[in-house]
């Protein structure tokens, strides 16, 4: 047996004075059976069970076995051979049934009017995004790929920060039941360099699908910032984290099989690998685009007329809505290359906040923040009500702030500290009223203790 072993393994350990164990059971050899060398690793050795065990675990690796213990005999001299790929019962299941039925993807304007619910303004944003995922998902559901091939209708996004870009890709993954990984294009550089690689904003959707790498396959994308990954303008060294990016990316919107790690999100680590197919994963790009405005202005400036480009400028300055102007070639100029823009057949402009959006957020949405805080305390047995005139100061503060939408949570969560703090002191209050003043630190809110109505302090 010992001098079968040290053929078998290549082992020259001939006064070995030990019984050698196994490195993961630590079974002795005497117990275990025939114990394996690792390569490379002399004093490791690995039962042919627990061996076979990492090898299904590790399931559809693409490591190679066959190289790493050639001329080893495993498995009865035949290590190709060795213990199929364990295929998960659940999978099997899924398979026989469609998972995205047609029938139950709604119609553009009904997907419109659930936005609508939950998102304010940007009606041509929501527009333009609803017809374009009920042909996304339309197309995947027939899956026509025959005579006249659908085009895929991943969109780029832009808009000003806190426009709702993020916001309206998650309201949508969730009316849709879509799984939706958000990621962020300034992470991710050219594989090998620090940084994540490219790939990773798949992994990143296997892992909020459960590994579910069918629901993966049907999942959204949005990576945001995508302006940052523009061509830098003049650069000697190699643009790992820029154009390269949008390289990388390109693979990945057009629709091909991907290795991703599980569970990680590179493939340094010895985790077991999926195959992940984008062609029917819809990707979204949003991003700010700083300074776009400008490129659009000098162009349309440009084609008019000589004479009139000074009141014509005068007029795009004044334009809120300059982005939605914006054409393949601007954005050319801005820094994003030719194949990744085509890519992207979709492009929708999202408007700055105005303050009566702003009003509009705070009040209407489904789960708009007033009505959270005003639930928060129904549960305490107390009315919360905000003056009309109260909700406009707080969008002007939001204004000032120039982060769109989001300047709002910070801003009333200051303010509504102190009344969630000192509320439930007292059970005898019944009402609360936000009030202007309050929220210009002139003044306090307006408390009325059961039947009576006075200001406290
Ligand atoms: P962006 O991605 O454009 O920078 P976000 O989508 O992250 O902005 O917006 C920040 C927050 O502001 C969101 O979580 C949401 O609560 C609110 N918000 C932004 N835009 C809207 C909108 N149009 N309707 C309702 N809420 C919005």
């Amino acid at each position: 047996m010992e001098d079968n072993r040290d053929k078998n393994n290549n082992d020259s350990g001939e006064n070995r004075k030990h019984e050698d164990v196994c490195y993961v059971c630590r079974r002795p050899e005497s117990k275990a059976g025939r114990l394996i060398r690792i390569p490379n690793m002399p004093d490791m050795c690995i039962c042919v069970d627990c061996l076979e065990r990492s090898i299904n675990l590790m399931g559809s690796s693409g490591f190679n076995y066959a190289d790493m213990f050639k001329g080893q005999d495993i498995f009865g001299g035949n290590f190709q051979s060795a213990p199929p790929k364990p295929q998960p019962e659940e999978k099997k299941e899924k398979e026989a049934g469609p998972a995205f039925d047609i029938k139950k993807i709604p119609a553009p304007h009904i997907i419109k009017g659930k936005l609508d619910e939950y998102v304010i303004g940007q009606d041509q944003a929501k527009k333009v995004i609803s017809v374009a995922v009920y042909n996304h998902y339309k197309r995947v559901a027939t899956d026509t790929m025959d005579d006249i091939e659908i085009e895929k209708s991943n969109i780029l996004m832009i808009g000003p920060t806190g426009s709702g870009k993020t916001y309206l890709v998650q309201t949508l993954a969730r009316l849709l039941d879509v799984p939706l990984a958000i990621t962020d294009a300034t992470s991710l550089t050219e594989a090998g360099y620090i940084g994540d690689d490219i790939e990773s904003v798949v992994s990143k959707l296997l892992a909020v699908s459960d590994n579910d790498v069918e629901r993966a396959q049907k999942g959204i994308i949005f990576i945001d910032e995508i302006d940052k990954i523009a061509k830098k303008k003049s650069t000697t060294s190699r643009d790992v984290s820029g154009e390269s990016v949008q390289q990388g990316l390109l693979k990945l919107f057009e629709g091909n099989d991907v290795e991703v790690p599980v569970g990680a999100t590179n493939k340094n680590a010895m985790v077991p690998l999926e195959t992940v197919n984008t062609r029917n994963i819809l990707f979204i790009c949003g991003g700010a685009f700083p300074d776009l405005d400008g490129i659009i202005k000098s162009r349309l400036t440009q084609d008019s007329s000589i004479g009139f480009s000074a009141h014509l400028k005068d007029t795009y300055d004044k334009d809120p809505d300059i982005l939605s102007h914006v054409t393949f070639d601007d954005l050319r100029a801005y820094g994003m290359i030719p194949e990744f823009l085509g890519r992207l057949p979709v492009v929708v402009t999202l408007q700055g906040m105005t303050r009566d959006m702003l009003v509009n957020i705070l009040k209407k949405p489904k789960n708009a923040i007033l009505k959270q805080y005003q639930k928060l305390l129904a549960l305490d047995g107390v009315d919360l009500e905000f003056e009309d005139e109260a909700i406009e100061a707080i969008a002007d503060k939001a204004l000032q702030k120039k982060t769109g939408a989001r300047a709002l949570r910070s801003i009333i969560e200051e303010f509504m500290l102190d009344v969630m703090y000192e509320i439930p002191k007292d059970d005898n209050i019944g009402k609360v009223v936000i009030t202007k003043d309050y929220i210009e630190k002139k003044g306090s809110p307006l408390i009325s203790i059961k039947d009576s109505m006075c200001l406290p302090g």
